[in-house]
């Protein structure tokens, strides 16, 4: 048995890299920039650089877990925008400097619900659904402890599930209405900006010189009525969303992550009522809780993504 496994985070601006033992504890973590120029060429050798700095003897690497920023299909990266990266098979690009055939690769939303349903704020359990709430919207299922990929890939991209709306607003997909549009940090400011326009009353927020998503969830929280009409309408999207994943896959947990997720109680406990108005009677004891890990929920996941396709 060889003592450790790495889990490596790759992101538009930067690669984390997780050194763990094999009972998932992090012995080390560091992070180095994401080149993606040239077709993001040199990303294949700056990780195997830094990993043959950091790690003396290649022989005690049992595999090496990735999160990637794309559709994932057999370990296959299908694309990756902000790497630069179309098909790719990082297995045949990294076995022969690491020495280890055991290289498995999942999407970043993906390995993030499976890093949280390890050791995070689902830790433990098996059916379990995580949202990461940041600039855009990315969402992961493990069903049963599985990964769900899908047949493109693309399992899980509830980022792009259409919310019906009298006035949609375009997504970076190319569609209108994603729920990304009006769910992630961005998200809440478009509706902010909506609201604002038929709002006659005074809003704290006007002594903003630049409203973001926080800005809303302070105002918010300090009773402010416009913030507070933004914040019912997005929790009432991303409840949508949670009855979405529990109508589908039946997590026993639902995990909201990203920057948008610091809010904390004051959104869950908005999100959670939302939840309840729409939920199926027998699906009524899931529960929605906050991330754990934050940022380093992408190289927990990726290490045990080693552990389940051992
Ligand atoms: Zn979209």
């Amino acid at each position: 048995m060889k003592p450790y496994v790495y889990g490596i985070d790759i992101g538009g601006t930067s690669i984390k890299f997780g050194l763990f033992n094999r009972q998932l504890q992090l012995e080390k973590k560091w992070e180095i920039p994401t080149n993606s120029s040239n077709n993001g060429e040199s990303i294949f050798g700056d990780i195997v650089d830094s990993i043959k700095m950091h790690t003396p003897d290649l022989s005690q690497i049992e595999g090496y877990g990735f999160g990637v920023p794309g559709p994932v299909l057999k370990n296959y990266v299908q694309m990756c925008v902000n790497l630069g990266w179309k098909n790719v098979d990082l297995q045949d690009r990294l076995r022969d400097e690491l020495k280890n055939d055991h290289i498995v690769v999942g999407n970043d939303a993906n390995v993030a619900a499976l890093g949280e349903a390890f050791l995070g704020a689902a830790k433990g359990r098996k059916n379990v659904a995580m949202l990461t709430l940041g600039t855009g919207v990315g969402s992961g299922i493990v069903v049963d402890g599985r990964l769900l990929e899908g047949h493109n890939g693309s399992a899980g991209e509830l980022g792009h599930l259409t919310i019906p709306q009298e006035q949609p607003i375009a997504c970076n997909c190319g569609k209108k209405g994603c729920l990304e549009t009006v769910a992630s940090a961005t998200g809440i400011r478009n509706i902010y900006h909506r609201l604002n326009e038929d709002f006659t009353g005074h809003s704290t927020l006007y002594d903003n010189d630049y409203v973001d998503s926080k800005a809303i969830f302070d105002a918010a929280k300090a009773g402010d009525k416009l913030a507070i009409s933004v914040v019912d309408e997005a929790a009432y999207y991303i409840g949508y969303a949670c009855h979405v994943l529990s109508v589908t896959t039946d997590p026993s947990v639902i995990v909201i992550g990203g920057g948008v997720s610091k809010a904390g109680e004051f959104l869950i406990e908005k999100v959670t009522n939302e939840f309840h108005r729409l939920v199926f009677q027998p699906t009524n004891d899931t529960v929605i809780v906050t991330a754990q890990l934050g940022n380093d929920a992408g190289i927990y996941g990726a290490a045990g993504l080693v552990k389940i396709r051992g």
